[in-house]
């Protein structure tokens, strides 16, 4: 399995626009994040999970050629805004897109992108083969298990995923035992960890480095980082062993 991260940071991106801190203005291109997005590649399936609005540029930059399906944690704009530019995979496809949300997820989807949804249809417009997917149960891309992770974002339930060896949470800022659970045993971890100050909705660094401690993972991976986290170099080199920030263009082989 490769693991490609298309997007690492937080909803508003870094450079932050009109920003002038240190990391917004860093010359390493490791400071510079796309909306948080993943691209999972396994002999069975091409799966992106989340679609926010760098999904076209991640799309260019990465060189997807082809999607099975796109699985969304959840409806928030940063995470779904990108939906629209699947249209050339349906164009060279010919067929819709498989997407996987949650009943939750979907009311977003319908109320953001009310055209895909409606009667009245037009040449051109995305074209998606909804599956409803719940917290609970295991689903299956062309035979590819994917195990769902409920997590807490604040008041909202997101839905991280385990695939194989890798989990993968984004927005979170609480893990219920039995959940984290879940991901126990696998070789690579993605959680989000925002900043250092305290979120409504978020966990902060050193929240996401202790969830990482009692996960029983091998690496893990920090993403939907802030530009105030501080520069990737410095962060980096503090972490725990086992412990890494996530960079726009990582890839793991799995
Ligand atoms: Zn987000
Ligand atoms: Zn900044
Ligand atoms: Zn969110």
């Amino acid at each position: 399995m490769k693991v490609t991260f298309l997007g690492t940071g937080t909803s508003q991106g870094i450079p932050f626009i009109g920003c002038q801190c240190s990391v917004c203005t860093s010359i390493d291109k490791k400071d510079n994040r796309l909306r948080s997005s993943v691209w999972v590649e396994t002999p069975e399936a091409s799966i992106i999970i989340d679609s926010g609005p760098d999904f076209r540029y991640q799309m260019l930059r990465a060189k997807v050629r082809k999607i099975d399906a796109i699985i969304f944690t959840h409806g928030h704009k940063d995470h779904i805004a990108g939906l629209d530019d699947i249209r050339p995979y349906n164009f060279h496809d010919n067929k819709p897109i498989e997407v996987y949300a949650t009943e939750e997820t979907q009311q977003a989807l319908r109320r953001e992108y009310q055209y895909i949804f409606s009667n009245i249809t037009y040449p051109g417009i995305p074209q998606i083969s909804l599956n409803t997917i719940n917290a609970s149960d295991t689903f299956t891309v062309k035979g590819l298990d994917i195990q769902p992770i409920s997590v807490l974002h604040y008041k909202m339930e997101v839905l991280g995923f385990r695939i194989g060896n890798f989990s993968y949470i984004t927005d979170a800022n609480y893990i219920a035992p039995k959940e984290l659970l879940k991901v126990k045993g696998s070789e690579a971890f993605v959680v989000n960890a925002l900043r250092h100050e305290p979120h409504i909705s978020h966990y902060t660094l050193k929240e996401a480095i202790e969830v990482a401690k009692t996960a029983e993972v091998k690496e893990t991976y920090f993403t939907h980082i802030s530009h105030q986290l501080g520069l990737h170099a410095d962060v980096e080199s503090r972490l725990p062993d086992g412990m890494h920030l996530s960079y726009d263009g990582l890839t793991l082989h799995l």
